[in-house]
């Protein structure tokens, strides 16, 4: 296919070229997919955090506007001085009834608020430290410690600041809001009482990414951070088997059953690897994200390790669509390219080609004429006027043919040139030429045998024919007038080829006719015997 090397070689360069546009190309736009997904995620964990802190606030403002009311922080009070009165036994009736007082006056509001404001606990403690005085959200669970668990209540009920922030409880890992509650006692001095909390689940949160960004989310706590905060009793009742998978608890999520997802070899690695952002293919091809969740205690201290990881997953199949469309586009485009570039080349190389060829014949053939014609008179010059004779001779002694051939000497042609110079002898030379080849049929051959003589093979001619086209001639030229020179004559010898004669005979006969001719006094016909 590829005659040449230089044609080749521009073929291999154009495939080449096209391959690295289509890999550049492909490589960059894979590129800004990576980076759009990076953007993405850095958006998401923002977004997270944005929102993560308005609901801690809101939750924070909820537990405020109750332990705002007087009648809900005497009966704080009160039973806290109880507890005291009775060495600390919660249990002790006196006790029980005291919080059986303060529950029935919250319980209301605590009913409206789970259902109008996406509260899920509502947790009164006593401080210093954190112990649990009544769940409003579980009241039959009180008198626990909680100074290893809860820093948010710690910390209220000691700098008698509100505090915020995700943390995970006994019963419960949530948002949370805390803030000091105050009373007023018999001596109408204002003392503090203790903490009141409250918290609500990633639940209402998820939703609201889930709707605005059109992502799926999950939050996963680590199986150590659950187990040192949560009990034992209560991780089993919310953390079935559904919601667990390797090192994790599935903690909130916006898919229902996410597990499946979530249990597939690359996701899984993802979230171990604590991969920030890129493209997943697994089952579909997915936008993957995930950051460190921390809690109230580990945002103040960042030294301990994530409470767990936010996951987040988005469809990226038309993204990724867009990317393999650009790539057989650029395909398409490059091997259509590379279609027309070696059509042109080829059209271009295969013109130049004939183009130099056209050149080449004709130069050879005007070589050849050099070769073969004589320079003067344009007949056939002596050489290959006697290779046609030859081959002619060897036809004629083939077949059972005619041959005959005749001689031409111009007479006193040097007196012509003496008298009007060499100039205008090369005229009388050209000129019979001419008339000689007007005269002569078309499958007669004449050519310059020398200075002023020429020879004419007569192919399946007999002499008498041969005679009369010779006597033709002859008086054609003598009938002619030249310019200047008015009428010159020739001499004409002719001889019939005779069979198995060897070509010098033959021109010696022909030779010595026309001598003959000549002898006899010249513009004359003469046959060679
Ligand atoms: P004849 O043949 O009748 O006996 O007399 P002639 O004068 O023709 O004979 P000769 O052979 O002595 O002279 C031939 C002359 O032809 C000599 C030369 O000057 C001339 N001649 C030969 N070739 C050329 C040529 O190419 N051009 C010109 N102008 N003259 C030529
Ligand atoms: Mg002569
Ligand atoms: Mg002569």
């Amino acid at each position: 296919m590829f005659k040449s090397k230089p044609l080749l070689f521009i073929s291999l360069f154009i495939v080449i070229s096209d391959i690295l546009f289509v890999g550049v190309n492909y490589y960059s736009t894979l590129n800004s997919l990576k980076s759009d997904t990076r953007k993405w995620a850095k958006d998401q964990q923002h977004i997270f955090n944005l929102l993560l802190e308005e609901k801690a606030t809101s939750m924070q403002q909820i537990a405020m506007y109750v332990a705002s009311d007087t009648n809900v922080q005497r009966l704080f009070l009160f039973g806290k001085e109880m507890l005291a009165s009775k060495g600390g036994d919660f249990s002790a009736p006196a006790v029980q009834y005291m919080r059986t007082k303060l529950y029935n006056s919250v319980k209301s509001s605590w009913t409206e608020m789970a259902s109008k404001y996406d509260v899920r606990q509502l947790h009164f403690h006593l401080g210093p430290g954190s112990n649990s005085y009544l769940r409003v959200h579980r009241p039959e669970k009180y008198g626990d410690n909680m100074d290893e668990v809860r820093y948010t209540i710690v910390d209220a009920n000691k700098n008698l600041k509100p505090t915020k922030g995700f943390e995970t409880g006994r019963v419960y890992s949530g948002i949370r809001g805390v803030v000091p509650v105050y009373a007023t006692n018999i001596n109408n001095e204002k003392v503090h009482v203790g903490a009141l909390e409250a918290g609500t689940s990633f639940s209402d949160t998820l939703r609201i990414l889930r709707e605005e960004l059109e992502s799926n989310i999950t939050i996963l706590l680590t199986q150590n951070h659950v187990e040192k905060n949560m009990w034992p009793d209560f991780i089993a009742r919310t953390f079935t088997d559904k919601r667990t998978i390797e090192g994790y608890y599935i903690e909130c999520s916006t898919l229902q059953d996410v597990k499946t997802f979530l249990t597939q070899g690359p996701i899984l690695k993802a979230i171990r690897d604590n991969l920030e952002a890129d493209i997943i293919h697994v089952d579909g091809i997915w936008q993957f994200c995930s950051f460190p969740l921390q809690d109230y205690h580990g945002s103040l201290n960042p030294s301990l390790p994530d409470a767990g990881t936010v996951v987040v997953w988005r469809d990226a199949s038309d993204k990724w669509g867009q990317v393999q469309q650009s790539l057989i586009t650029n395909i398409v485009f490059s091997i259509v390219a590379l279609v027309l570039i070696e059509l042109a080349l080829f059209t271009g190389w295969h013109i130049s080609q004939n183009h130099l060829n056209a050149i080449i014949s004709r130069q050879t053939s005007e070589l050849q004429k050099l070769a073969n014609y004589d320079g003067l008179t344009s007949l056939l010059n002596r050489r290959a006027i006697e290779d046609i004779l030859q081959r002619e001779m060897s036809r004629f002694n083939r077949y059972n043919t005619f041959l005959t051939v005749m001689l031409f000497d111009l007479d006193h042609f040097k007196k012509v040139n003496d008298t009007y110079g060499h100039n205008v002898g090369d005229e009388v030379l050209k000129k019979t030429a001419e008339l000689i080849q007007t005269v002569i049929r078309k499958n007669d051959y004449a050519g310059r045998w020398g200075g002023e003589e020429f020879l004419i093979i007569a192919p399946d001619t007999p002499l008498d024919s041969g005679v009369q086209l010779a006597e033709r001639i002859r008086n054609e030229m003598a009938t002619y007038e030249f310019v200047e020179v008015g009428s010159v004559t020739l001499s004409i010898g002719v001889s019939r080829c005779e069979r198995g004669e060897k070509l010098d005979q033959l021109i010696r006969r022909t030779d010595d006719a026309l001598y003959l001719a000549k002898k006899k006094g010249r513009n004359l016909v003469e046959v060679g015997v």
